[in-house]
């Protein structure tokens, strides 16, 4: 499955691994020019050799999602290297592994900057430019089935962000609709990260609960990142997509 990305220009954040790593991968060969965002910048270097190697454009740069000057700063950075980005993938995010009571006030704002508040910046951010030069855009959050259930496991703070994020889709498709910049999340289910190797190291293989009993590969999301991006979607906004291999609440 693919489709054709040239002559756009692709912010994603937490590109340095797992989800973000593989979207940013997907675009370039798309043909998009990526904007590799994240801390670890050894981390994104290679992605961006990887990228190169196989004929791609892509640039890393230093984002922390948590700091709102660096958020402002990026999409002009982004804009002056690679081109004005029409396509924002927000991705970056944290799982908080405590129990409610448990959670530090440094740890709770931790996860609802990254999750959540850096989500409606970028948002706003990469939109501004847009809606003043009347382009169109397209915008993929990464939400989370955590978001429309929590299942008691101890990350209570993490599905509200996740709960967040699915309202902030809904409510910027609605702002921003007569500007043709649609906005719309994914909702995945357990996929083979860092992240959810933290999860079944800590909880053991709990997929085998599943009724695949298996847990997806990052591949497996490609064809619904791109269906997001493609002509395919033109009046798809505020949507959010269930990808879980049926693993979520039924
Ligand atoms: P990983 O832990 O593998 O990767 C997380 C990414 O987020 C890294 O690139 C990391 O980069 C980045 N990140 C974290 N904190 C910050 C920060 N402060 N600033 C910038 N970047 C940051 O996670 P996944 O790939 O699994 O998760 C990606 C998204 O998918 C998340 O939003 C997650 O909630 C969601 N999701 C994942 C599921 C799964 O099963 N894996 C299930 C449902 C949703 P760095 O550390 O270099 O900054």
């Amino acid at each position: 499955f693919s489709i054709d990305l040239t002559g756009r220009t692709a912010i994603v954040t937490g590109a340095s691994a797992g989800l973000g790593r593989r979207f940013a991968g997907v675009l370039a060969a798309c043909g998009a020019k990526v904007a590799c965002t994240a801390r670890r910048r050894e981390k994104l270097d290679e992605l961006v050799d990887e990228i190169t190697r196989d004929g791609g454009t892509a640039q890393a740069f230093d984002l922390d999602v948590r700091d709102a000057e660096q958020l402002k700063a990026i999409v002009p950075a982004v804009s002056e290297s690679l081109g004005q980005p029409d396509i924002l993938i927000n991705n970056a995010g944290i799982v908080d592994a405590a129990r409610a009571v448990k959670m530090s006030t440094e740890l709770i704002d931790d996860v609802l900057d990254t999750n959540m508040r850096a989500a409606y910046i970028l948002s706003c951010e990469f939109a501004r430019p847009l809606i003043e030069q009347k382009t169109p855009g397209r915008i993929v959050n990464i939400s989370s089935i955590a978001g429309t259930h929590y299942d008691g496991g101890g990350a209570a703070l993490y599905s509200t962000t996740k709960a967040g994020i699915s309202r902030i889709t809904e409510a910027l498709a609605v702002e921003w609709s007569r500007f043709f910049i649609n906005v719309n999340a994914i909702a995945p289910g357990l996929f083979a990260t860092d992240m959810s190797d933290g999860m079944t190291s800590r909880m053991g293989n709990f997929y085998e609960h599943f009724p695949r009993q298996r847990i997806c590969q990052p591949e497996q999301m490609d064809s619904t990142l791109l269906y997001l991006l493609s002509p395919a979607s033109e009046c798809v906004t505020g949507t959010i997509i269930k990808v879980d291999d049926g693993q979520g609440p039924r």
